[in-house]
């Protein structure tokens, strides 16, 4: 009896497996999967990335393409690309900038390339565990279309962990989009999520929330999280400040909205004020300065902070209509096509 309830879960388990292998294995140009990985003065993590990553995936058993994106890297990180290249031809592919636009346009540029029915993001500093790729996959074989990981304890500086709370926190309010750390790029996506992201033409950066609203059946996944292995952080306080205006003016107009209603309110209780100061000038109160002028300071802070979100919105509006390019490819490797030319994305 329990020999035959045994048999029967195995069944069951083994056509659950080949449902689901069917769902990676819908492939259009050959391979199952992509990794796109943007690289930054990474050096010091790339050979233990390369090799884990490509160790991990040559185990798996699905056919798999490697794409690094060198986001302006001036350390030896580029020609440890193409060293790798060389090396690992059949599966990695580099794409290189032409200088810095940042580990979301990164992304975005492997996106743009990828050729897998199932796109995996990592970033390359090894705080995430390539080893849990196949954990992302697996999870997506049970009907998900987007597997995004969630670092079950974070191991960065209180800064940098406060700063993402935060950040998270500003997005779930202004967007409404709900989702656990969308600063955990260990995520897998189905391909047709990373195409209607790149088809979006958004001047926003913000891949992970993007992706999100895209989503039909997300789920969040627990992952690993560690210091990073070396090289230092490549995020500083201006670059996360950029993020957070990204992310609030990139999906909603509600903080322009909110703007409008603070300056009603203010006027109004400005009016107030003024009706009040009159009174007590002709009544012939005597008044110190000081409330006025935190008054006019206050007045002052909400307009120029006013006319800082207007040029935010201004600036995606420009960029939007001089279609400019969000990065310039300089080179490109990879098998099928080997090219050197530059290339602009609009
Ligand atoms: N990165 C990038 N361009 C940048 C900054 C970072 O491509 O301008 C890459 C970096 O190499 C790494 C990933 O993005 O693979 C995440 O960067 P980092 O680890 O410095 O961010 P943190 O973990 O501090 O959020
Ligand atoms: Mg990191």
């Amino acid at each position: 009896m329990e020999k035959k309830e045994k048999t029967k879960t195995k069944k069951v388990a083994t056509e659950k497996k080949s449902a689901a292998k069917k769902v990676l294995t819908k492939k259009k140009d050959g391979v199952e999967i992509s990794i796109v990985i943007p690289v930054f003065n990474e050096q010091e993590n790339m050979e233990a990335l390369s090799t884990r990553v490509l160790g991990t995936m040559d185990d798996y058993g699905h056919s798999y393409e490697l794409i690094f994106v060198d986001d302006g890297s001036s350390d030896k990180t580029p020609q440890m690309l193409r060293d790798l290249f060389k090396k690992r031809s059949d599966v990695v592919r580099v794409i290189s900038f032409n200088g810095n636009y940042g580990q979301y346009v990164a992304i975005l540029a492997g996106f743009e390339h990828v050729r897998g029915e199932v796109v995996v993001t990592l970033d390359a500093d090894l705080q995430n565990l390539p080893e849990e790729i196949p954990d992302l996959l697996e999870k997506m074989k049970e009907g998900y279309d987007l597997v995004g990981g969630y670092r079950k304890k974070r191991h960065d500086n209180w800064f940098r962990t406060y700063a993402s709370k935060t950040v998270n926190w500003f997005r779930a309010k202004t967007t409404g989009i709900h989702m656990r750390d969308h600063g955990c790029m260990l995520r897998a996506y189905k391909r047709y999520i990373i195409d209607e992201v790149v088809k979006t033409r958004e001047t926003s950066t913000f891949i992970t929330a993007l992706a999100q609203k895209f989503a039909g059946n997300p789920v969040d996944f627990p992952v690993t999280h560690q210091e990073r292995k070396a090289g230092d952080s490549k995020y500083n306080l201006y670059k996360l400040i950029r993020i957070t205006f990204d992310l609030m003016t990139g999906f909603s107009l509600a903080p322009l909205q909110a703007f409008t209603m603070v300056g009603m309110t203010i006027s109004f209780a400005s009016l107030i004020y003024f009706f009040v100061e009159v009174f007590k000038k002709v009544v012939g109160h005597h008044h110190g300065f000081g409330l006025h002028f935190a008054f006019v300071f206050l007045l002052l802070s909400v307009i120029i902070l006013g006319i800082g979100l207007l040029g935010e919105y201004l600036g995606r509006a420009y960029f939007a209509v001089c279609d400019h390019p969000r990065f310039v490819i300089r080179e490109i490797l990879e098998k099928s096509e080997k090219k050197s030319s530059k290339t602009k994305s609009k």
